[in-house]
């Protein structure tokens, strides 16, 4: 590589300085170096992978002052050779890369040969090593070899990272704090940790063990480890293949959420990569479980053909490029997607509820909710003395039996045994919104017999006039009258009652956020949805109780409403024996 640099250009006419030079390989190294090594955690990345490449089982990390002072890495993998510990310091030098061709196919974590020499530009580094050979120790301070000789060190190799940018103070002033520095530290050792399983790795900050993971192979041991029960206990197992893709390892039940990307690991062909795509895709899946900028937690592994991914995008190595977004963006949201549906919706098939009565033998009352049969299938309603029981003739499907309304909101139920707890409104919300999307013949208007006039503010007189088509689209035909005044000539027939109130709130919906088409289309719905739904404190009759679980109970992903909440709380028999000590 040539770096040119033109200095000081603009200094006037008559300075010498405007001439360009060849830099210093002094200077190359140190402005490299500035790429690679951003913080201890960097060095710590960089370390550590380099302890993987060499075939460790093992891997010791330890910091002082978060990492500014003090890195200690320790591996038990191949090791240097004596003759190989100057050059392993050299840019450019590595073992892992002959041909331009290998460049295209790369399996280890390095490959670059810069890290070693980067690291050493602006610090103090200790490296010793014993490749078979006894032992070797080498000390480069500042680019510079200070002495090299013969140690006995135990098999492996140990690196120590002292006084990180000790010569280049203005760097050392954008570090942060010793503890921040030491969480990103953290954050790094945890992701490799996580992403290579099969690797042993403790981890001390100031002499204190944070964590120690087995190395047994075990994802979710290792987990465990580092994160603790509660966390695990809240993990799915993932496992799909896509053509040559392979999408594994453990995704949060959508209970379990941060509320930014760091719950999120994703590791191509064991390399963790940081990557836009691989969260829209991981959140993406996630549609309609979770609340609006509430984040899913994945740790995600992606084997695919090397020949597919270009690792080397980026100096840390922590990006990389596929040469097909879309196929690894499908691949990996039908992973997390069908197995969330497993848990969001048990019963995985409609065809498993055949019920023995015709739809129109439950018919709500007049002053019902509006619910009325489109699944084209019903439950059976059996009365036992005063409690409702659903039974399907599929025995993979829990029977659901409705105990009663419970504060005028919440219909306390059993279900598989257990008990459950279902918010009313949030239940018929899902059914509602579930139709409305299905099925857009759903979204009848309703021709007003006297048109309504409407006063609106002129940012909202334009939304209506930009949005005209999306309205329609729900039901709503307005026409402008006059400077500030909209007709409304129907409404759609879903919201009666509250027509004006929801047109008013999907208006404020649009107007606060950038939404795509879609998007546009989809909150208005979901509008649709929440004002036609049974609302909390809605007195429910028998009938309407059996007709609203009887559909719910069919319905696609009905464990959440259209915004993510959870429409159900289930407490097993075990935890209530638990609290009742029984
Ligand atoms: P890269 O990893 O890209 O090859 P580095 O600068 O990180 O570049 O390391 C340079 C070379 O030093 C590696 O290619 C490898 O041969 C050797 N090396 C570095 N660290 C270790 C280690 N922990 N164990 C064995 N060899 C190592
Ligand atoms: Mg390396």
């Amino acid at each position: 590589m040539t770096v040119f640099c033109v200095m000081n250009a603009r200094r006037g006419r008559n300075s010498t300085l405007s001439k360009i030079k060849l830099l210093d390989q002094h200077l190359i190294d140190k402005i490299a170096a500035g790429e690679v090594v951003e913080r201890p955690a960097s060095v710590v990345k960089e370390l550590v992978e380099n302890g993987i490449d060499a075939g460790s089982t093992c891997l010791e990390i330890e910091i002082r002052n978060g990492g500014i002072d003090y890195i200690q890495v320790s591996d038990n993998g191949a090791g240097i050779e004596e003759d190989d510990l100057v050059l392993a310091f050299a840019r450019h030098a590595t073992s892992k890369l002959e041909t331009e061709d290998d460049l295209f196919s790369v399996e280890s974590m390095g490959f670059r040969g810069e890290a070693l020499s980067s690291i050493a530009a602006v610090s103090r580094v200790e490296l010793c090593s014993n490749a078979g050979d006894g032992g070797n120790c080498i000390r480069v301070e500042g680019g510079q070899v200070v002495s090299c000789q013969p140690a006995p060190v135990p098999p492996g190799t140990t690196v120590i990272v002292r006084n990180l940018f000790f010569n280049t103070p203005a760097r050392r002033k954008f570090l942060k704090s010793p503890v921040t520095e030491g969480n990103h530290v953290y954050d790094t050792v945890v992701r490799l940790a996580l992403s290579h399983p099969e690797i042993s790795f403790c981890f001390r900050n100031e002499h204190r063990m944070v964590f120690m993971t087995s190395g047994n192979g075990d994802l979710r041991e290792a987990v465990l480890a580092i994160f603790g029960g509660d966390f695990t206990r809240r993990l799915l197992d993932i496992e799909f293949q896509y053509g040559d893709i392979k999408v594994s390892g453990l995704i949060g039940r959508p209970d379990l959420t941060r509320k930014n990307r760091k719950g999120q690991i994703f590791a191509v062909n064991s390399r963790v990569v940081r990557n836009s795509m691989l969260s829209a895709s991981l959140e993406d899946a996630y549609q309609g479980m979770l609340v609006s900028r509430e984040r899913p937690v994945g740790i995600i592994f992606l084997t695919i053909p090397h020949k597919q991914v270009d690792v080397n995008v980026h100096p840390q190595k922590a990006e990389v490029r596929f040469h097909d977004e879309k196929t690894v963006y499908t691949a990996l949201k039908t992973a997390v997607r069908q197995e969330l549906l497993k848990i969001a919706d048990p019963v995985t098939t409609a065809e498993t509820y055949l019920y023995h009565e015709p739809a129109s033998e439950i018919r709500a009352p007049v002053s019902s909710p509006y619910i009325s049969n489109n699944s084209g299938y019903q439950a059976q309603p059996v009365l036992h003395d005063d409690l409702l029981l659903f039974e399907t003739t599929d025995e993979r499907t829990p029977p659901i039996k409705v105990y009663g309304q419970w504060q005028d909101s919440y219909l306390i139920c059993e279900i598989d045994g257990n008990l459950s707890i279902i918010d009313q409104h949030a239940a018929h919300e899902r059914l509602l919104y579930n139709r409305l999307i299905a099925n857009p013949a759903e979204r009848l208007c309703q021709e007003l017999a006297v048109p309504v006039a409407l006063e609106l503010q002129p940012d909202l007189l334009r939304l209506v006039e930009a949005r005209i088509d999306h309205l329609a689209e729900l039901g709503y035909h307005l026409n402008r009258l006059g400077e500030r005044t909209v007709v409304v000539r129907s409404m759609p027939a879903m919201t009666v009652g509250g027509e004006v109130e929801a047109l008013m709130e999907i208006l404020e919906a649009w107007q606060d956020q950038a939404l795509s088409e879609e998007a546009v289309l989809d909150s208005g719905l979901k509008i649709l949805a929440c004002k036609g739904a049974v609302k909390a404190g809605q007195r429910l009759q028998e009938r309407e109780i059996i007709e609203l679980i009887g559909k719910w109970a069919v319905t696609e992903n009905r464990n959440f409403c259209p915004h993510g909440r959870p429409v159900c709380y289930t407490i097993d028999r075990t935890e209530i024996e638990r609290l009742l000590k029984r």
